[in-house]
């Protein structure tokens, strides 16, 4: 039987005729055509109003919004704790400090109520958070009404991790368009590819420029090389952005084969008792369904999320727990955490489903069979 794996490139056919023509004209590096098509596209996919500007990953432009929004040592930072470790590690390239927030337990994103309560307790020790950085896991939008107006009232910037959710939306906005300054990423496991890349979304032409300033070495005006900034390498090649390309003419197609398989996996599971899925809670909340997300209630299956996840494993199919909440994890455990104990449920009882848009029916058969005839 061939591997089944989590969530893989998935390449147009429409990537090479961009590659070739930067090849022909010899725009190979940070300038090109590719470049500037591939940021207006996804400026005119994302809203009006928004400034993309491309970067070498998601985690370079998480690190940009960090230094645009002026996080600097010492600053708090509120994370959301219920996510991948590069939605956090900008933060200490600053020799900022997160504060991790647990998640609700309708989107497993950051939970409001703890997000209030760490402000408080924040400004009540005489300082207030200088960001929030809140992440649509699994490509689930997060709550975000409540999350806008915290930072509104507070007067906090809010930093958008949309690296899972391009294509989401919340009340008929797409997610990347709710931050001071969002981010994106293009991996290989995302749901379009750059091979690697990300992408900063800005409100502004002037903070997209000062994005693309600090990517490309902060070279001052001047004929010799003149800088009175740190600067960074952290821009998009154009041969990078020609997958880009590739990849915009399918984004609608990718986003809909994901939402398939999780109706193709909700449809299987409704009929067995002790495994539920992460779905959106009303019709507000429109999910890209990056991955699939089950959790395994032990008591009524029988089977622990492990098991589950060694079984798929033996017949080669790759499956994996959910984020390890991020307060558990060596390199973070001393910073403070707000919240329940529901992450470390979700980390016991969650695993990620294979979710490729490349996935086919029969594979798609074949992951559900092995689930269910173990389970019964
Ligand atoms: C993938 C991902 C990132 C990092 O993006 P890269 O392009 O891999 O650097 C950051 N945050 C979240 C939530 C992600 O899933």
């Amino acid at each position: 039987m061939s591997k089944i794996k989590l969530s893989s490139a998935h390449l147009s056919g429409h990537e090479l005729p961009y590659i070739q023509a930067a090849l022909d004209e010899n725009q190979v590096s940070v300038y090109g055509e590719n470049l500037t098509a591939f940021e207006n596209e996804l400026e005119h996919y994302l809203a009006q109003d928004v400034k993309v500007a491309c970067t070498i990953s998601g985690t370079a432009a998480l690190h940009l919004a960090l230094m645009l929004a002026n996080v600097t040592q010492g600053d708090e930072v509120l994370c959301q704790n219920m996510t991948y470790a590069a939605s956090v590690n900008p933060v200490l390239y600053q020799k900022a400090m997160p504060i991790f927030i647990g998640s609700e337990q309708e989107t497993w994103n950051m939970c409001p109520k703890a997000l209030e309560e760490a402000i408080k307790d924040s400004i009540s020790a005489g300082k207030k958070p200088k960001a929030i950085i809140v992440v649509h896991s699994y490509g689930m939008p997060a709550k975000m009404d409540e999350i806008l107006a915290l930072a509104s009232q507070y007067n906090i910037i809010l930093i958008e991790d949309a690296a899972e959710a391009l294509g989401a939306s919340y009340k008929g906005q797409k997610c990347g368009t709710f931050g001071d300054f969002s981010m994106l990423s293009f991996n290989g496991n995302k749901i379009i590819t750059t091979a690697g890349g990300g992408a900063i979304v800005c409100k502004n032409e002037a903070a997209k420029n000062k994005a693309i300033f600090l990517a490309t070495q902060a070279r001052d005006q001047a004929p010799h090389y003149q800088h009175s900034e740190i600067g960074y390498n952290y821009r998009m090649s154009n041969i990078n952005a020609a997958i880009g390309r590739g990849q915009m003419k399918v984004l609608k197609k990718h986003i809909s084969l994901r939402r398939e398989n999780n109706q193709f996996y909700k449809d299987a599971f409704a009929k067995i008792k002790g495994i539920t899925l992460l779905q959106e809670v009303s019709s507000g909340y429109i999910s890209n369904h990056w991955l699939t997300c089950i959790l395994i209630d032990e008591d009524e299956t029988g089977c622990s999320r492990e098991d589950v996840r060694l079984h798929l494993q033996q017949h080669n199919i790759e499956s994996r727990p959910l984020w390890k909440p991020l307060h558990l994890q060596p390199i973070f455990a001393k910073y403070a955490y707000y919240g329940t104990n529901y992450c470390e449920k979700l980390f016991k009882t969650g695993l990620c489903l294979p979710s490729g848009s490349n996935l086919t029916t029969q594979e798609k058969q074949r992951i559900v069979e092995v689930i269910a005839s173990f389970l019964a």
